[in-house]
């Protein structure tokens, strides 16, 4: 997740449970909706939901021990070994790593009801040899993932040991994943592979991302992005003896003044940046090759395209321009664009039953709801049409995506009831 640099929510108000004196206390209110079957939630849902207070501890310690085992994009096999063991000591026996690496385990439903998909991803954006070692200052813990995605992870195993143990039955299947490549380069390829064509978990009948921290957020728009890698290579040559020569660094460096000055539609939800860009061999050479990395986002389906369409169309003609200056006989340049990174935009209405299942909920445990826009996992299920949102899992948290990050478990148990209601309400509790 593209999150907000600090996650601080506002402090639920009523139910303040920062102590587990008054988590064994805590009574949760009465969940959304009215009358009987209301009542017989509420006396179903009681304990399962005190129980998430009671285990804020243990909690805490599974996002503790993920956090040590470095999870690169691309890395994240041990991380996952990890997540596997813990769901099948939780007694999911069918718990099993999929082709790409996504760690799955079900909770059963009623015969032939589709699933409600929990997922929480495995990676982080720290490469290999990171010190994610955490480091306890007053009431934070700083590691690098501590919060983006362990608390994540530990939200999704606790929500799945909540269930089990307190032997709640639903109507739907719950799938919990924990998905690989959430994050940069990994360009959801977890998530992708869940719901690559053909598979069963296209009808999914809704999806909940555990990312990161906090009460309020309710992630229902995804901010797709395009990613493009420009090369542009050329005959190259002695800077002196091949003077005047077609320069690629000259023809990227155009494309960049001209992409970076582009009318973006929607501007207030688009954003178009040269990220990175390289080339040339030595000083004395004209330069044989030269790259850029640009990445594109939009919240509004189809801006993409556009963008990317007048992109490629400025490359070509830039790189045809630098080569007409060749002198006769030398080699033009040649281009080359590819795409490295490819995520969908779309919404999940604010009027749907999720979200307003999800506003509800968040409301109900003192907390004002906030529906925003990011990139997650839930922006592959979400271009299906699936009822999708991203959601934090409690707690306060800052420095996401740097090696500062910090997580502060400030009502963090309330997190996990939140995700626990939200995640049962759309699958249905059977009394
Ligand atoms: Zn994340």
């Amino acid at each position: 997740m593209h999150h907000n640099e600090r996650q601080a929510d506002a402090k639920p108000a009523a139910h303040s449970v920062d102590s587990p004196a008054a988590a064994r206390h805590h009574q949760p209110s009465t969940p959304p909706g009215t009358g009987n079957r209301q009542r017989a939630l509420t006396s179903v849902l009681r304990p399962v939901r005190q129980l998430a207070h009671r285990t804020d501890d243990a909690t805490l310690r599974d996002q503790l021990e993920l956090v040590r085992i470095p999870a690169p994009p691309f890395g994240e096999e041990e991380r996952g070994a990890s997540v596997l063991e813990r769901l099948r000591e939780a007694g999911y026996d069918d718990a099993a790593c999929d082709e790409v690496g996504n760690v799955l385990a079900t909770l059963p439903g009623a015969a032939g009801a589709e699933p409600v998909v929990v997922a929480a991803h495995l990676d982080t954006v720290f490469p290999a040899g990171t010190d994610v070692e955490p480091r306890h200052d007053g009431g934070r813990i700083y590691a690098p993932g501590i919060t983006d995605n362990s608390r994540g992870l530990a939200g999704m195993l606790a929500v799945a040991r909540l269930v089990r143990t307190a032997g709640i039955r639903t109507r739907r299947p719950i799938l919990f994943v924990a998905t690989v490549g959430e994050e940069g380069t990994g360009d959801l390829r977890g998530v992708k592979h869940l719901f690559r064509e053909g598979s069963p978990l296209r009808t999914a009948a809704a999806f909940v991302a555990l990312d990161g921290s906090g009460m309020r957020r309710i992630v229902h728009r995804a901010i797709g992005s395009r990613r493009l890698r420009v090369t542009v290579e050329g005959p190259g040559g002695h800077s002196w003896a091949d003077r005047g020569a077609p320069n690629p660094i000259v023809a990227l460096a155009a494309a960049t003044a001209e992409v970076s000055t582009l009318a973006l539609p929607h501007p207030e939800r688009s954003s178009l940046t040269v990220a990175r860009i390289g080339g040339g061999t030595s000083i004395n050479a004209v330069p044989d090759a030269a790259w850029l990395e640009l990445d594109m986002r939009s919240e509004a389906p189809g801006v993409l395209l556009e963008l990317e369409a007048s992109v490629r169309g400025i490359v070509k003609r830039v790189v045809r321009e630098e080569s007409t200056g060749r002198r006769p006989g030398t080699d033009a340049l040649s281009c080359e664009v590819a795409v490295i990174g490819d995520r969908p935009s779309a919404e999940t209405p604010a009027r749907s039953e999720l979200v307003r299942i999800s506003t509800q909920v968040t409301s109900s445990l003192g907390a004002e709801p906030e529906l925003v826009s990011s990139s997650t996992d839930a922006n592959v299920p979400m271009a299906l049409g699936i009822p999708s949102i991203a959601i934090g899992v409690g707690g306060d948290s800052g420095g996401i995506h740097t090696t500062d990050e910090w997580y502060a478990n400030d009502h963090g148990a309330l997190g996990i009831e939140r995700a626990l209601l939200i995640v049962l309400e759309a699958a249905g509790v059977v009394e």
